[in-house]
């Protein structure tokens, strides 16, 4: 199948599991209840993601509150109670975040119960997101280790277990979230590829890395707003992620200042292409879908690009999201008839 579509990994919540519109909204249930509605919320997400005729699906992170606290959450030696407050991905936020108090531990499986719902509800590919390691340690403060990378390591070793345990769930795609790559250029090559590398130790799935410039939040917005016309970042770390074992790079190109040659720099690797703006309320049409990968191809080989959004659609309206959904799987269908 050439093109084939997914999203980036999350969906809006359904108003009737957590407050509507919230990157950090807060649940409607709790104990049991929640646990059912959150897979009663997986069940829709998917279903909404076959009907748009995607090929890889996601249970659309219904069951975490936020991409980085949701596996926090499942984690020993982390204080919750006393959160403080944090500059975050170099400062452009400030967030309440908890603090790591002493030896980091796994209280036990963090996805196995979503992960296996939406596996027994869904034929097609399956994809499960877990945070990045060097990005956790940016959405933490530390008062145990001491040293970010040792921190990183950590928690590195923790994803692996989950991952490997995802994996034995029949999830066919494992993507660590890592938009703190955009932050910390330098460090991506000094240790966050090799602390992605031990998360992804002993996989045989499918491993992708998702990196953007941030949900379309007021801070992300002021801050690519900051950066002038060409963004250049992804020059820096798109040599050393092609060095790597990870076998997908996810992206945001649609309405994005990076310019496209920049993609031929990860020789090698699958391309999750973002032609679904996650920031603007404009449903793109299909020809303006068709179109980004008509020009990403000129840098990517046809068999490397996976259609996808260019980040995660969690804090967006739903039935904004639904038509973005259904206008991605129209425009990778006509791309397929264009460029085949
Ligand atoms: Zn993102």
């Amino acid at each position: 199948m050439m093109f084939p579509a997914s999203i980036a990994g999350s969906l809006p919540k359904p108003a009737w599991l957590a407050e509507p519109d919230k990157l950090w909204p807060r649940w409607r249930l709790d104990g049991e209840p929640l646990a059912q509605a959150k897979l009663d919320a997986t069940l829709l997400a998917i279903k909404a993601q076959e009907d748009a005729g995607l090929d890889i699906v996601s249970d659309g992170e219904m069951s975490r509150q936020h991409f980085v606290h949701g596996f926090l959450e499942a984690v020993d030696g982390i204080d919750f109670a006393n959160k403080v407050e944090m500059g975050i991905r170099a400062d452009r936020y400030r967030a309440m975040v908890p603090v790591v108090r002493g030896p980091l531990a796994l209280k036990g499986r963090v996805h196995a119960r979503e992960a296996r719902f939406a596996r027994a509800h869904t034929h097609r590919k399956l994809k499960m997101t877990l945070p990045g390691p060097m990005t956790i340690c940016d959405t933490i403060a530390d008062a145990h280790y001491g040293d970010k990378v040792k921190m990183a390591f950590a928690f590195a070793e923790l994803l692996n277990r989950e991952a490997r345990a995802l994996e034995e769930d029949g999830v066919d795609v494992i993507q660590f979230d890592e938009p703190a790559f955009n932050v910390f250029m330098d460090e991506v090559a000094d240790w966050g590829i090799e602390a992605l590398h031990r998360a992804i130790d002993r996989l045989n799935c499918t491993t992708a890395v998702h990196i953007c410039y941030g949900y379309g939040i007021k801070a992300n917005i002021d801050w690519k707003r900051s950066l002038g016309a060409e963004w250049r970042q992804y020059e820096k770390i798109f040599p050393a992620l092609a060095r790597s074992r990870i076998d997908q790079v996810s992206i945001e190109c649609i309405h994005s200042h990076v310019p496209l040659e920049l993609l031929s720099l990860l020789n090698g690797k699958d391309v999750l292409v973002g032609v679904i703006d996650v920031a603007t309320d404009a449903v793109e049409t299909p020809q303006e879908i068709a179109e980004v990968i008509g020009r990403v191809i000129k840098h990517v080989p046809k068999e490397r690009v996976v259609a996808c959004t260019n980040c995660g659609m969690a804090p967006m309206r739903r039935e904004l999201a639904a038509a973005k959904l259904t206008a991605l799987g129209q425009g990778v269908a006509l791309a397929r008839r264009r460029y085949a």
